[in-house]
Formats: C-alpha cells, sequence, structure tokens
C-alpha cells in the first residue's frame, strides 16, 4: 500500500501518483519519476512528538479562546506577543536564572499561533 504523503527525498515536495508511467510516483518540483523505495513518509522525515505539541498547544488556545480575530494585524498581534515572550523567556535565561522550559513552551506556544494565524488567513 502507498504512503498517504509521500515526499521527494531530494526537493521535500509531496509527490503526485504516477499515471501513465510505471512509476508510482512523480515529483512536480523535480519532474521526475521516483519509486516507492525512494519517496519518504511524512512520518520519516518530521520529528512527530515537537509537532504534537504544537497542535496540542493550538487545541489549548482554540478551547481557551475559541474566538480568533478575522484582521490580520490583531492576529499578527497575538502571534507576535507570543513571540515577545519567548524574547522574555530568553532573557530570563541568560540574566535571571529562568529555565529552559520556559523557552521551550513559549517556542510551542508562538509556533501554535504561527499556525491559528496560517489557519484563518484570508
Ligand atoms: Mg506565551
Ligand atoms: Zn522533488
Amino acid at each position: 500500500m502507498k504512503e498517504e504523503k509521500a515526499i521527494c527525498p531530494k526537493c521535500l515536495h509531496l509527490v503526485e501518483e504516477e499515471k501513465e508511467l510505471d512509476y508510482p510516483y512523480y515529483c512536480p518540483t523535480c519532474d521526475k519519476n521516483l519509486y516507492g523505495f525512494e519517496v519518504k513518509s511524512v512520518k520519516e522525515l518530521c520529528s512527530l512528538d515537537k509537532y504534537v505539541e504544537i497542535d496540542l498547544e493550538l487545541l489549548r488556545a482554540k478551547r481557551k479562546h475559541p474566538k480568533f480575530p478575522e484582521d490580520m494585524f490583531h492576529q499578527l498581534a497575538i502571534m507576535q506577543e507570543e513571540a515577545g515572550e519567548v524574547t522574555k523567556a530568553v532573557l530570563q535565561y541568560k540574566y535571571e536564572g529562568g529555565s529552559f522550559e520556559d523557552i521551550k513552551s513559549e517556542l510551542i506556544q508562538t509556533a501554535a499561533m504561527c499556525m491559528r494565524m496560517l489557519e484563518n488567513l484570508k
């Protein structure tokens, strides 16, 4: 059975199913046909646990604040507020004995807000 989302090992874009030639896949970016053993799966390429953390943070944020602004400047302000918290966490880590974990969780929160902005962008 084919991987649901096969990725070109060279350019890392999603490949398409080849319909005419005797290959399972075609990479439109590289203009090249690929065998099943050549393509990569999302699982192989992504550090999944980090993405799961971001996805969970996104779910938490949606539960806590179900409404997200439609205006992109307002969306940007929310995302950048989280990015500012990364700055604060890094400064506290460097100069005030802050924790490394705080930097990670602020980065995850920022990534989640980037995802939320992406989902709501129009
Ligand atoms: Mg935060
Ligand atoms: Zn490619």
